[in-house]
């Protein structure tokens, strides 16, 4: 059986994508639902949660497709009357409500959700963007969510403000937290709000800030001005380094800003230890870059959803450590060579691991090599100013203004990309 979730179907290892799935259909999906939710966390030992609450559809809105997702069960009503979704998992507006007001669709129910999405362990709970707990719409636009957490005392809950919409759901880690520390910039204002016990390395803090200000000044406004960072647990045990973005809120783990990371895999590259300081900024940058790459600017290639941020990621490090950069470009090279060497551009991000390593590291690498070709900073304007123009952009939008800026290193920017003309 095929589980339609639309919007929410896209994975990413960084566990980012905001490429939406648009159904054509004669439902006019041109609008932003706004969610009350209460969730109360079922469990501290898995990820299941109780959810209460509704979401108001504007008045020349008659019906609407609910995401069928298969973790959830839920029950809807309207005015406390029963409504099930039809065959099509559509509802349609009650006669008896007037047809002059928005209406609401009341919901309950249970979400069973899964690590790596979403877990809970050592009194911590997260829920990432693309994992949906609460029903959800689909449509074109963000939604916007008000949340009430119902927790045990000491417990609380950190998401993004509610004033900004999501198109990726809700993000969100319940814990029992330190009181926030706020920082800074001259384009930004962050609180950091971990969890009792855990300090970020100032080193990292200041690394974010500062990507975080070269950033803004490369990309413009990517629509908040505040920034909330969290950590979380994920992938502890493996000393692994993600993060995740939504909102105006990043979670990132750990080991991204000082804890434990195990690089002890690539040793066979001449990776040690050593190396952990350059990959913890690569991710931070990367992850940072998403504020802007999937929400701002989206793109039709997995090179433009994934590996602009994982190339901005690299990119960082040069800046800040520019001798040190080798290490990082020995991983992607090695990576580089695991699939075939066919033309980077025209595929679209997917998680098997051909798309996924053509999206992550052959796209970030060509990105590397024409930045070290016409200067990063170039590079990187020419992308924006791409983005600036089409929000949805085909590797031609890119090649031609490349040509027009850069008629006599076409060559290279063609071999870079493995395309033949
Ligand atoms: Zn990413």
């Amino acid at each position: 059986m095929i589980r339609k979730i639309a919007r929410f179907s896209v994975f990413c290892l960084c566990l980012f994508s905001a490429q939406g799935l648009l159904i054509a259909n004669e439902l006019n999906r041109n609008f932003a639902p706004r969610f009350d939710l209460i969730v109360r966390p079922a469990s501290f030992s898995r990820p299941t949660f109780a959810i209460k609450g509704s979401v108001t559809v504007p008045r020349h809105i008659d019906r609407v497709e609910v995401a069928e997702i298969p973790w959830q069960q839920f029950v809807f009503s309207t005015d406390r009357v029963d409504q099930a979704p039809d065959a099509a998992w559509q509802l349609t507006r009650p006669s008896f409500l007037p047809k002059a007001a928005p209406w609401k669709i009341e919901f309950s129910g249970l979400s069973s959700l899964h690590p790596p999405k979403s877990e809970a362990s050592g009194d911590e709970i997260y829920c990432l963007n693309n994992c949906p707990p609460n029903p959800e719409l689909l449509v074109d636009r963000g939604s916007f969510y008000k949340v009430k957490f119902d927790l045990p005392a000491g417990f609380s809950a950190l998401s993004f403000d509610p004033e900004f919409s999501s198109s990726i759901g809700l993000q969100f880690q319940i814990a029992r937290f330190q009181k926030p520390v706020h920082r800074k910039t001259a384009a930004f204002s962050y609180a950091y709000v971990f969890p009792e016990g855990f300090s970020a390395d100032e080193d990292y803090m200041s690394f974010l800030e500062t990507t975080m200000e070269k950033w803004f000044e490369l990309l413009g406004n990517p629509g908040f001005r505040h920034v909330k960072v969290g950590v979380i647990r994920r992938g502890e045990a493996k000393g692994e380094i993600n993060g995740s973005p939504c909102g105006n809120l990043i979670l990132f783990s750990r080991s991204a800003l000082g804890g434990r990371v195990d690089l002890s895999g690539l040793a066979g590259l001449g990776i040690t230890a050593d190396d952990a300081d350059l990959f913890r900024k690569m991710v931070i940058a990367h992850e940072l870059a998403h504020f802007w790459f999937g929400v701002k600017y989206a793109g039709q290639d997995g090179w433009m959803v994934e590996g602009i941020p994982q190339y901005l990621g690299l990119y960082a490090v040069w800046m800040k450590h520019p001798g040190r950069v080798g290490a990082l470009i020995k991983f992607t090279e090695h990576l580089d060579r695991m699939i075939p060497q066919d033309a980077i551009p025209g595929h679209p991000f997917g998680d098997d691991q051909i798309l996924y390593i053509k999206a992550y590291y052959q796209g970030s690498l060509a990105l590397f090599r024409i930045g070290e070709l016409i200067g990063h900073e170039k590079l990187v304007k020419l992308l924006s100013s791409v983005f600036d123009k089409n929000k949805n952009p085909a590797f031609a939008d890119f090649d031609n203004s490349f040509k027009k800026q850069f008629p006599d290193k076409h060559d290279e920017w063609s071999a870079a990309w493995r395309v033949q003309y």
